[in-house]
């Protein structure tokens, strides 16, 4: 027999959209349950970018002072080097935000930190190791799910049910929706390079010939993560090791001395990169948010701030209802009609990205600019421009959803 439990709401998946969604309708009053399938918050494919919408957000929300104390560090302007040429390629220090910068922080402090301001409210209830297997379905209306745990089967019955449970999500398949997808060229590889002093400080984009080289500043190590063609990286290793060492160093030299750490192929981990979209994000009893409604690329950075976007959108459309009782399928769709377009600009963008500058078809003449490159060399007054794109997105989301003490 599964143990049974029951709450306004159940969120499957304990990612930036579950987890904020979890925290902004708990402070609403909303008995809401989170249910994550992982025992920690500790994994190492995920995002380290806070945005300053989220950060403006989290001011908002009256944590800005304790949530910057968290270690992070502070990108105020992003510069890539491309074809060897540093070029500045956003400048944040305009935005209209009260931090005017890309917090860089480890995905899973800043999920720690919003589960135990979470767990403030006796509303909330957040289970870790609790795999969502099903959908409980009733007369066509999705009325809970179910779960594998450690101690058994669990069935957790709500009025609604919220799928953040990211890209791979059980519950959009389960749910029977219907999803576009668009053709991604690239996948990455995923490694760690130590760091050493003298080091550049920054993060940086190395962009040559339409190949891209990342490296995340995690203070004691870079994480590195290198654009490949899609399905290329069994060519990759056919290459051997040695003649993939040396492709890096021919984009950061300062990684010589150290790239021989890269001696095993495990140390190399291959992402897939897709890019999505869910035709409906909701159905009775049922709404998709955040990777789970619509994958994102990691080019630009932006899948975890739009992922937190939508949760608030939901929260301020559904926490006043729900604190009273089930939400219609026009509730639920409001969140869609809201969210859609911002994701279908952002990953019209990406598509863009990866076909005209990630993968060469742009590059140019050898060692040359591509135009719009040169655009931001000259007027700097244009940064502000992929400044806005990134750091706050199209149409940011402000909390307006009503807290209950
Ligand atoms: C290689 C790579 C690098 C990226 N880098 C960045 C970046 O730097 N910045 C950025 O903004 N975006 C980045 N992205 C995109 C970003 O990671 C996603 O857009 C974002 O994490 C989406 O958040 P989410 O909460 O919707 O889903 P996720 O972050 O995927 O969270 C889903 C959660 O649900 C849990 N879950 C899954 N299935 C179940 C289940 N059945 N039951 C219970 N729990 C479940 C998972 O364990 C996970 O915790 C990157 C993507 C990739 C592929």
């Amino acid at each position: 027999m599964a143990n049974k439990m029951q709450a306004r709401c159940v969120i499957v998946g304990g990612g930036p959209a579950g987890m904020m969604a979890g925290y902004l309708l708990a402070r609403a009053c909303v008995p809401v349950i989170v249910l994550e399938k992982h025992a920690d918050f500790f994994r190492d494919f995920r995002g380290d970018t806070i945005h300053p919408s989220t950060l403006e957000l989290m001011h908002e929300l009256g944590l800005l002072d304790e949530f910057l104390k968290q270690p992070h560090q502070e990108l105020r302007e992003l510069r890539a080097v491309v074809n060897g040429q540093p070029v500045p390629v956003a400048d944040f220090t305009k935005l209209p935000t009260r931090c005017k910068f890309i917090a860089f922080m480890p995905q899973w402090d800043f999920l720690n930190f919003l589960s135990s301001h979470a767990k403030r409210f006796q509303t909330f209830q957040l289970y870790m190791e609790t795999e969502v297997v099903d959908l409980l379905i009733e007369d066509s209306r999705v009325v809970g799910v179910r779960a594998k745990t450690p101690r058994g089967e669990l069935e957790v019955h709500a009025d609604l049910v919220i799928s953040a449970d990211g890209r791979h999500s059980i519950v959009h398949t389960r749910g029977g929706f219907k999803q576009c997808e668009f053709g991604v060229p690239i996948d990455v590889l995923w490694m760690r390079i130590s760091k050493k002093q003298g080091d550049p400080k920054q993060t940086l984009g190395f962009f040559q010939h339409g190949k891209l080289l990342v490296l995340l500043d995690r203070d004691d190590y870079w994480q590195c993560g290198f654009v490949i063609p899609k399905g290329g990286f069994d060519e990759i290793k056919a290459r051997g090791l040695p003649e993939f060492q040396n492709e890096l160093v021919s984009f950061a030299d300062f990684l010589r001395d150290r790239v021989a750490e890269l001696d095993d192929w495990s140390k190399i981990k291959l992402l897939t990169v897709q890019i999505n979209r869910l035709c409906d994000w909701c159905r009775e009893g049922l709404l998709c948010i955040g990777d789970s409604a619509h994958a994102m690329s990691p080019a630009g950075g932006v899948g975890i701030n739009l992922a937190i976007q939508d949760a608030v959108a939901t929260a301020n459309l559904l926490a006043e209802k729900l604190r009273s009782g089930p939400v219609s399928v026009d509730d639920l769709r409001k969140v869609q009609t809201r969210r859609e377009w911002p994701t279908r600009l952002i990953q019209g963008m990406q598509v863009f990205i990866h076909r005209r500058v990630v993968t060469g078809r742009a590059s140019g003449r050898k060692n040359s600019l591509p135009f719009v490159v040169r655009l931001l060399k000259w007027f700097p007054v244009l940064r502000q421009l992929p400044a806005r794109f990134i750091g706050l997105g199209p149409r940011p989301e402000h909390f307006r959803s009503p807290t209950v003490t």
